[in-house]
């Protein structure tokens, strides 16, 4: 083994330390694993019930009338995450898309919606208006509340109080941090605000932005009182098989809304071919609890090599994890690059090239990403970036296997180590 690793880059005294780290880490792998253990048989009781058979993998096309494919595989998502229907298509085209569709077809002109957790993720700035953009929920009289958390991570419940009003009709909760340094919300957590909201106005929609939650716990927000709960298919849910798509669950009339704006009023979920993808959707969720697994795995071992060499990381080593986010911050340019190029290193594709920081279109310092992923942008495959500005943190996820991500990591750890931008002790 030792041999193999060290063909593919690795020397001795990385792959001990990475080795010590590990064995230390053999209580929490076994608590993912029992995880990943329940999540798999929820997924497996949902295909059972709804009696997935060869006929649901055949590609349709044109209009999509009665799409055994797409009906059953709808089912099975609301069974899975305990909701009365789900809207899990290709033509959505990620999670931004996804998340854009329910507000959009949940709020009306006139209403208000509310963020109680603070700023929502980038993308989603623009779907709101908080910078002004074509289509935008303010372009169409909605309008954006937000509570922020408090400085230790609480919710200020007396804010939140204020805020609702006669006009509030969508509260909007990112279960992830993103990329923040705020703590992710774990569905205990997501519980309690929901049911504040609701004691205060019940009428009132709750959705949970679920973009990297899902798997990582055994129960989802929906079965917190949730109304609708989105994500995207090249993240968790798509197992890294769906090569594109996004999903809702939720209340039936929600998921109505939402389908009458995805596809046109009066045709809402009757059409929309699924073409040929939709037997990796089913493979895919089918693998997500174990590939889910493996990628918290990935993260609770990148948090636990950086931060016993002495850098701050978010969630630290021994934190309960709500999502598949780690932050690590490298504090130099040098080792920020340094460690993406050991991720690209690492990578199944693409691992031959290196990764440059370059200036991105909406960001105002240069950004280096490593990706060698099948599915374009898929963050459930291994992948890492960060901005090339103080404190120079880059953000790590996904890896479909744990042995794909214990090697990138050791990679990132080799590239830091050659360079001499780390001391090994
Ligand atoms: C990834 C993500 C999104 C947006 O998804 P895209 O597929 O990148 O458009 C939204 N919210 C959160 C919390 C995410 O992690």
């Amino acid at each position: 083994m030792k041999e193999l690793y060290q063909e593919l880059g690795i020397s001795e005294p990385v792959y001990s330390y990475g080795a010590k780290v590990e064995q230390s880490l053999q209580e929490r792998f076994a608590e993912i694993d029992e995880t990943a253990e329940y999540n798999q048989l929820k997924v497996l009781k949902a295909m059972q019930k709804h009696r997935v058979s060869a006929e649901c993998f055949m590609a349709t096309n044109g209009y999509g009338y009665n799409d055994l494919g797409r009906d059953t595989l709808e089912e099975v998502y609301a069974s899975c995450f305990g909701a009365e229907a789900a809207l899990v298509r290709p033509q959505i085209t990620c999670g931004t898309h996804a998340l854009a569709l329910a507000l959009m077809s949940n709020l009306r002109p006139g209403d208000e919606l509310l963020s109680p957790v603070g700023k929502p993720y980038d993308t989603l700035e623009e779907v709101i208006g908080i910078r002004p953009s074509k289509g935008s929920l303010a372009e169409y009289n909605i309008s954006y509340r937000q509570v922020d958390l408090l400085s230790d991570g609480s919710f200020d419940y007396e804010g939140i109080r204020a805020a609702l009003n006669e006009k509030t009709k969508l509260v909007t909760i990112q279960r992830s941090k993103g990329y923040q340094t705020r703590p992710s919300l774990s569905v205990a957590r997501i519980r309690e605000l929901i049911g504040f909201i609701k004691k205060i106005k019940p009428d009132v929609l709750v959705m949970v932005d679920n973009c990297y939650g899902e798997f990582v716990e055994r129960t989802e927000p929906v079965e917190a009182g949730a109304d609708l709960m989105v994500g995207s298919l090249i993240k968790n849910p798509g197992g890294g098989l769906a090569p594109i798509g996004g999903y809702l669950v939720g209340k039936r009339e929600c998921i109505e809304q939402a389908a009458c704006r995805l596809t046109s009023p009066g045709l809402g979920k009757e059409v929309g071919a699924s073409l040929g993808v939709i037997q990796s959707f089913y493979q895919g969720l089918f693998l997500a609890p174990t590939v889910t697994a493996g990628a918290l795995k990935s993260a609770i071992f990148a948090a636990n090599i950086y931060e016993k060499l002495g850098f701050p990381v978010i969630p630290t080593g021994a934190e309960p994890r709500h999502d598949i986010i780690q932050a690590v911050t490298l504090r130099s340019p040098e080792r920020l690059i340094a460690f993406c190029k050991g991720i690209q290193a690492a990578a199944p594709v693409d691992s031959h090239v290196t990764p440059e920081p370059w200036d991105m279109p909406g960001y105002d310092s240069p950004v280096i990403m490593a990706a060698g992923a099948f599915v374009q942008g898929s963050s459930i495959e291994l992948s890492a970036d960060g901005p090339l500005r103080e404190p120079y943190a880059v953000y790590f996820q996904g890896g479909l296997t744990w042995y794909h991500g214990k090697l990138g990591i050791l990679m990132s750890l080799q590239k830091l180590y050659e360079e001499g931008l780390v001391e090994l002790a």
